[in-house]
């Protein structure tokens, strides 16, 4: 774990939240810039979604073009994590594939993202109904699923780690990092950011970067911006295979979703690290206060969950649920990124929309750009602006899952 410091009375950017964008954002700012940084988490580092991630690292992005690269950047930033930061890191690769049947709405999704993908250079597999069994002899596959579609490339990794590695290389670099300290509120002269009031006091500074995830809302409120970040509950099952279920045959089973097996709950599950099976739900439909939310999966979901991987994988079915819990995206309406200068000069907002773990060093790239630059050369930042949602709704969802 990252040393933590006292709050300092004064320093140029100011930080809040060190989940996996607020630590890569200070990464950047202090080992890249000459500005003085400080971090601030009123909890401890990756003490929000970061934390509870899945942290599966995709590529395939539906046929959306930007994601995809800006996800492909992020794969490499984590597979080149030990040399940039010296602090280790460990991914695991593990290909993201979808079971689907022929004509539906989720195989065109999925081979437009297979098209993207191939056309960024990367490896993407079509095999047919003849391949998979012995491609994936685990499974048990139903009539309705026809072939499937491969993101070869896929991998995970770790939010805790990650951003702990992140958040100690920040502070190698000269950041400080303060954790157990809660922002209250931004602190403004003639419309420019001058500190930030906390919980432990005053602190001076040019610059407040917003990474405070689902949270990032309150604190944007007391500057009079409104960030539609709209927290959805998603419940997750750390399953132990049974005993007779090798490492071996553990290995061919994929990162899959429920998506091509017409289910009524959308479930993905992926193996993880210590030959356990991480399971969760994407819904995007139960939304929550950022705080006070049930922790643990509902009863109903759980032999849902247990009925759908013992039809799909019947050799799971006495898989013992050895942890579970629930964690939050910080969906925004489009399930599209904010990284913008919001508000008072000198006040920025990065929201990750409930799918940032793999684009999260990339963010902190960015960032790091929109602070000293105003833009990046990385990608167009116009994509990210917080004013796109002018006139439109933004306390719904409307957009298709990304
Ligand atoms: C269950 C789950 C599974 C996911 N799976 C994936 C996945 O497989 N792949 C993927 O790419 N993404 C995934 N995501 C999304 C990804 O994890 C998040 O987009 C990303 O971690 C968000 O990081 P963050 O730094 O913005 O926010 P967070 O990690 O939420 O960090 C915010 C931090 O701010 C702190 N904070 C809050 N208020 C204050 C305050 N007032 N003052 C100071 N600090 C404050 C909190 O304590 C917290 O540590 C998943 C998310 C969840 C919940």
């Amino acid at each position: 774990m990252a040393q933590q410091q006292p709050l300092p009375d004064e320093t140029d950017v100011l930080v809040v939240g060190a989940g996996i964008i607020g630590t890569s954002t200070a990464f950047r700012l202090a080992s890249e810039t000459d500005r003085d940084v400080t971090l601030v988490d009123r909890d401890n580092v990756a003490a929000g979604a970061t934390g509870d991630s899945s942290a599966i690292l995709r590529q395939q992005y539906y046929g959306n073009e930007l994601y995809a690269e800006m996800a492909r950047r992020g794969r490499e930033l984590y597979e080149t994590f030990e040399e940039e930061t010296g602090e280790p890191l460990a991914t695991a690769d593990s290909p993201l594939v979808g079971f689907l049947k022929n004509g539906t709405e989720s195989a065109a999704r999925f081979e437009r993202g297979a098209d993207v993908i191939r056309e960024m250079g990367l490896s993407a597999s079509t095999y047919d109904r003849a391949e998979l069994e012995a491609r994936y002899p685990m499974f048990e596959f139903p009539e309705e699923v026809d072939y499937a579609v491969s993101d070869d490339e896929a991998a995970y990794s770790d939010g805790t780690d990650a951003a702990s590695g992140f958040a100690r290389a920040a502070q190698d670099a000269g950041a400080t990092l303060v954790t157990g300290v809660a922002v209250e509120s931004i602190a403004t002269e003639d419309g420019v950011v001058v500190g930030a009031e906390t919980d432990a006091g005053r602190i001076d500074c040019d610059d407040v970067v917003l990474a405070a995830g689902r949270w990032s809302g309150q604190i944007a409120e007391t500057v009079g911006v409104d960030l539609p970040i709209l927290p959805s509950r998603e419940q997750i099952l750390l399953l132990q295979p049974p005993e007779d279920v090798t490492q071996e045959e553990l290995e061919t089973i994929p990162t899959t979703g429920s998506g091509g097996f017409d289910w009524d709950v959308h479930w993905y599950f992926r193996p993880d690290f210590g030959g356990k099976i991480y399971m969760g739900t994407h819904q995007r439909s139960e939304f929550v206060d950022p705080d006070d939310y049930d922790r643990d999966p509902d009863e109903e979901m759980v032999l849902n969950a247990v009925e759908f991987l013992s039809e799909v994988v019947p050799r799971l079915a006495d898989a013992k649920i050895i942890g579970q819990f629930c964690g939050v995206y910080a969906n925004t309406p489009d399930n599209e990124f904010i990284i913008d200068q919001v508000g008072p000069d000198g006040c920025y907002a990065l929201v990750g929309a409930g799918h940032a773990f793999k684009h999260g060093p990339v963010i902190g790239q960015l960032a790091k750009d929109l602070v000293v630059d105003g833009e990046s050369d990385l990608f167009d930042l116009d994509e990210f602006r917080l004013d796109r949602f002018d006139g439109k709704p933004t306390d719904e969802i409307y957009a298709e899952s990304l």
